[in-house]
């Protein structure tokens, strides 16, 4: 497949460091960005039509496996901006579509600002509204914890165009804005836990005027184009929890080799072998059950396995998150202080929370598929 041979020469050139010494610097990826954008890797699900690769899921199931063992919490650049030309291919107007080049070769860097300050999980609720002037839409309010707000060609912003629908789920739309709409004064940057190469920003949106034609998908029914979206991000950010697990054993295998306490090897100990092989254990569970899902997807079964993504999406950050724990508790206190480990630890440990958490996963099994609803 050309495309992992892509892959497997960046992550050569680019060397086994270089996840550790970019969070270092707290600087975007930028020599990652740049590679994967010459083999327009960013295109991957785009329709062949419109200039992209237009491969299978789980195809790309294997490329996120594969790039997130090397290049950890980068894997959801990838992600997200595969699945953001992908949004632009599928529901963009022409105007929209002639943005397609720069999004597939990563020369326009995109960012979606969905979550406010007191609507997170509960997205319908957002209040940055959008009011209707001739053919244009003036929009107001204020969004938060935008990924590299700052540092984006292109926003899609939501907000609400209609307040009246029956439904919750009606009423929102997409709108694409571009940085020059914005001030230098309306982003402030948040400090966080993890994520070093990526800043997040709140952003005041002060009447942004945006013409019609810039609205991806449908006035009031952006929903159903982000949902979406959003179980083909719940798929692939599964498959990278699986490749940054793999990472951090990966690593405190060769350390468990290496390190030496009371004169031998801590490898040879069962108390650090079957932690690290429990966790294997339950990572190649979850890989397979994320590669099951994904061929789902393209044998177009997803609507009769709604909570295929979501036992996906859970049961990969579980493992995940205990492969790094027990990968760091390998190191003991090297793992401790500034390593790859460490960081993989911090950055696994917003996954639980976003961009959806656990528990809104879980009540989605609960209540949709097993019938526990009030
Ligand atoms: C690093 C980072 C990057 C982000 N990037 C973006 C971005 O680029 N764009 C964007 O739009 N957003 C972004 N977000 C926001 C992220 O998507 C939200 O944080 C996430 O949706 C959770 O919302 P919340 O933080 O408001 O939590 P809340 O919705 O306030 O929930 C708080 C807690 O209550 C729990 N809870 C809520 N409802 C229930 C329930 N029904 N049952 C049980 N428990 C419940 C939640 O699981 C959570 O543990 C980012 C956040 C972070 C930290």
């Amino acid at each position: 497949m050309k495309n992992l041979q892509y892959l497997g020469e960046i992550a050569d050139n680019l060397g086994k460091e270089y996840f550790n010494s970019v969070c270092n610097s707290r600087q975007f990826p930028e020599d990652l960005w740049n590679s994967l954008g010459r083999q327009k890797l960013f295109g991957l699900l785009v329709s062949k039509g419109n200039g992209g690769d237009g491969i299978e899921l789980s195809d790309f199931v294997e490329l996120v496996l594969e790039f997130s063992k090397q290049f950890g919490t980068f894997g959801y650049l990838f992600i997200a901006q595969n699945l953001s030309a992908k949004m632009f291919s599928d529901f963009g107007n022409e105007k929209l579509r002639a943005f397609l080049p720069d999004l597939i070769s990563g020369r326009t860097r995109i960012n979606l600002a969905l979550t406010e300050l007191e609507s997170g999980s509960d997205a319908f609720s957002i209040k940055t509204k959008a009011s209707r002037e001739g053919d244009n839409f003036i929009i107001s309010g204020k969004k938060h914890y935008v990924t590299n707000a700052r540092n984006a060609d292109l926003l899609m912003l939501v907000a609400r165009t209609s307040f009246h629908q029956e439904k919750q789920s009606s009423g929102l739309t997409t709108f694409v804005t571009t940085k020059e709409q914005y001030e230098p004064s309306d982003f402030i940057n948040l400090e966080k836990m993890g994520l070093d190469f990526l800043p997040i920003y709140s952003l005041q949106v002060n009447a942004v005027n945006v013409p019609r034609d810039m609205i991806l998908g449908e006035v009031d029914e952006a929903w159903k184009m982000l949902s979406n979206t959003f179980v083909l991000d719940r798929i692939l950010l599964a498959a990278m929890f699986i490749g940054m697990g793999e990472m951090a054993l990966g690593i405190a295998v060769q350390y468990a080799k290496e390190r030496k306490v009371f004169g031998k090897a801590i490898s040879s100990h069962q108390g650090i072998q079957f932690p690290i092989a429990e966790s294997y254990s339950f990572l190649q569970a979850a890989k397979s059950h994320v590669r099951s899902v994904s061929k789902i997807w393209d044998d177009g079964l997803i609507k009769s396995n709604r909570d295929a993504p979501w036992t996906a999406y859970y049961t990969s950050i579980k493992a995940a998150y205990d492969a790094i724990d027990c990968s760091l508790q390998t190191f003991g206190a090297y793992g401790y202080v500034s390593s790859t480990v460490e960081k993989l630890f911090r950055d696994i440990r917003y996954y639980r929370i976003g961009p959806i958490s656990e528990q809104i996963a879980l009540s989605n099994i609960a209540e949709k598929t097993l019938g526990m609803r009030e």
